[in-house]
């Protein structure tokens, strides 16, 4: 039976689908494309912003009306979230949310690939819920790979579905991913990077005593981790153990994403962010300290509800003053079931979209200032593009983005190797 996965949003989701075709591989079936008269469609969506909602409502109405003989089978946040109103679409033929998603298989084995009644097995989430082992993925180009090792989320931030989509954090068990990272370096992966929704609770619900902090410490232990990334950590959990740990691994990327959301104090309060600007600056400055070179970016939301003007100006002025190295800057989106969406004092979208252009600009000043400190330096790319006038495409280990000639060495430049360049201004992207 032909099976194509078609993935919407995060990378945890795209993690996911890898993981499914590769189980589905595993299970007989043969992965295919869309435009290869696939006998299932297996839509993997997203929830987290209302474009993300609208995106997964348009592609699954395209996939029914384009192929009306495939089985089409609905996964994801928005089905989590929607169960309902993902069943009642006429054509949807399976419907699972974020959990059991292996049971598509066996539906698809039950049905013999023939559509019939609408099924559908979304379920709530409960406390003792553990994490969901998928297979580990193994790609042709064995470059960079995603391990997760962690879903859920038990924070509530007042604006965010995603703990409504995903349920509450579970961890995966430290062994598991050891064997998952053994088996990954042993197929020749150059790079690692720790992915979940929120890793920095890794461990808290485990039996076993071990945190993010102590994960690393055995994860930068195995023989070829040359390099490993860490997923975004919320400002709490980046705790002095952690710094200590990831700065004395010489494999840990020195590129960190942490979470701000908001420059002023007010609005963190009710976003329900458990920190202040202050805490934030803080921390910042004692990573630098540890490790001056470190590339520190962030995630900022503009025009939550009952943002005023003048604090979003106090939180351009904090924002500057935090030097990211990297900023995802994207507009508030009232997300409805959670605190914020009920908040009076919404904030317009026109006014939304003129303050994530002021914080994508400062974000572009940071980033190049943070960019300009490194040229006249040693350092080190992954390749993980050779394209046709065989220039090296990658990044670096502080995840500069980097093209390298093809006649900056006499041997031509293969993807998956690690070169050291002394970075010129030209060499950036
Ligand atoms: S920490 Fe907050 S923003 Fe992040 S997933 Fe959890 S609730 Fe959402």
């Amino acid at each position: 039976m032909k099976v194509c996965f078609l993935t919407l949003g995060c990378k945890v989701n795209q993690t996911e689908s890898e993981a499914l075709a590769q189980y589905a591989v595993e299970e007989g079936f043969r992965v295919v494309k869309e435009d290869e008269n696939p006998d299932a469609v297996i839509i993997n969506t997203c929830t987290v912003t209302a474009t993300g909602s609208s995106k997964s409502r348009k592609l699954i109405h395209r996939i029914i009306k384009e192929h009306p003989g495939s089985v089409i089978a609905v996964m994801g946040c928005y089905s989590q979230i929607n169960p309902n109103e993902v069943a009642e679409i006429e054509g949807v033929d399976l419907v699972v949310g974020t959990q059991d998603r292996k049971l598509i298989f066996d539906y698809l084995r039950m049905t013999g690939g023939k559509k019939k009644e609408t099924f559908s097995h979304v379920k709530s989430f409960n406390r003792d819920m553990k994490y969901e082992e998928l297979p580990v993925i193994v790609r042709e180009s064995r470059i960079r790979a995603m391990l997760k090792i962690q879903d859920g989320c038990n924070q509530f931030c007042s604006y965010c579905i995603v703990p409504y989509a995903r349920g509450p954090s579970r961890s995966r068990e430290p062994k598991n991913v050891i064997n998952e990272a053994k088996a990954l370096l042993a197929s020749g992966y150059k790079e690692i990077v720790l992915t979940g929704i929120h890793i920095g609770a890794y461990g808290q619900d485990l039996q076993t005593d071990i945190n993010l902090a102590g994960l690393i410490a055995e994860l930068v232990q195995l023989d070829g981790m040359n390099r490993l990334r860490l997923g975004s950590i919320e400002p709490l959990e980046f705790t002095d153990e952690l710094l200590e740990v990831i700065s004395s691994a010489e494999a840990v990327c020195p590129h960190f994403h942490i979470p701000l959301q908001s420059g002023c104090n007010r609005i963190l309060s009710a976003m329900k962010r458990p920190y202040t600007t202050d805490y934030y600056a803080q921390l910042l400055q004692k990573i630098r300290e540890r490790l001056p070179e470190a590339a520190l970016a962030s995630d900022i939301m503009a025009g939550f509800p009952g943002e005023t003007e003048e604090e979003h100006q106090e939180s351009l002025r904090f924002i500057e003053s935090c030097k990211f190295a990297g900023i995802h800057a994207f507009p508030y989106s009232r997300r409805p079931g959670t605190i914020a969406a009920e908040m009076p004092n919404q904030v317009a979208n026109k006014t939304k979209a003129k303050r994530v252009r002021e914080i994508i600009e400062i974000g572009q000043k940071t980033k190049q200032k943070y960019i300009q400190q490194f040229i006249g330096k040693e350092l080190e790319l992954l390749v993980e593009k050779v394209t046709e006038d065989g220039a090296a495409h990658g990044h670096t280990k502080n995840y500069i983005e980097l093209k390298l000639p093809a006649n900056l060495r006499t041997e031509p430049f293969q993807p998956g190797q690690l070169v050291k360049c002394i970075l010129r201004e030209e060499y950036i992207t």
